[in-house]
């Protein structure tokens, strides 16, 4: 299973993708992580990227495409090629790059999973996470310009795995347990399917729907 997350700052990425990696038994890879260790550990890398993670805006697409790249690699060799990547693509060269990288090794994403959810809510989790977490990004002001961000450059690409027909939206605002679960039986029923119905014969699938659908507002 090959998944890619498309998520606004605060929707749940990190913790839906490390539910998902764990059910498949594939490898979590998210690039904020990634990039965090590099500060943590002050790498070169770390250092080059520091400014940007603090003020909240995107590195330089080379250096997240180059280390996307080796963790496929990784991947591939030890791991049979599934993945669960997390935080990329987040603008729409970085979505054609990663297209290629795919192709390239084989290896391009069976769903891209939305999760939906509005500035209201992810502004107040992501300041709760700030008081838990004290990430050097989750300040207030850092927040509006990461959301704004997201709208401008991220949220496009959403409409381009429409129309590849990879696309799965689940509404990100209910309790932990029932994202995951709507997101654990739409990947299962579709799991037996991706070798068979090629990408361009399927249809965008939209859970955000499901909660009122059942009786919860
Ligand atoms: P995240 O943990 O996904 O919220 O990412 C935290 C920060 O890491 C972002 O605000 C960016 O500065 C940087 N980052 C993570 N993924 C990417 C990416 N694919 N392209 C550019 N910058 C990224």
């Amino acid at each position: 299973m090959r998944v890619l997350l498309v998520a606004p700052p605060g929707a749940g990425k990190g913790t839906q993708g490390a539910l998902i990696a764990t059910h498949f038994g594939i490898p979590h890879i998210a690039t904020g992580d990634l990039l965090r260790d590099h500060v943590a550990r002050r790498t070169e890398l770390g250092q080059a990227v520091q400014e940007h993670l603090d003020r909240g805006e995107l590195v330089p697409d080379a250096v997240v495409l180059d280390m996307v790249r080796d963790a496929f690699i990784e991947s591939r060799t030890s791991n049979g090629g599934g993945y669960v990547l997390d935080g990329m693509p987040r603008n729409m060269t970085q979505a054609r790059a990663l297209y290629e990288i795919g192709r390239s090794l084989e290896m391009t994403a069976d769903v891209a999973l939305h999760l939906k959810a509005d500035d209201e809510e992810l502004t107040r989790r992501l300041l709760a996470r700030a008081a838990l977490e004290g990430r050097s990004d989750d300040t207030e002001e850092v927040i509006r310009r990461r959301l704004a961000l997201y709208h401008e450059v991220t949220h496009p690409i959403v409409d381009w795995y429409a129309e590849r027909g990879i696309l799965v939206s689940v509404d990100a605002v209910q309790p932990v347990q029932r994202v995951a679960r709507q997101i654990l039986t739409a990947l299962e029923a579709m799991r037996p399917l991706i070798d068979h119905v090629p990408e361009h014969a399927r249809r965008p699938i939209d859970l955000t729907s499901l909660g009122t659908a059942f009786g919860h507002a």
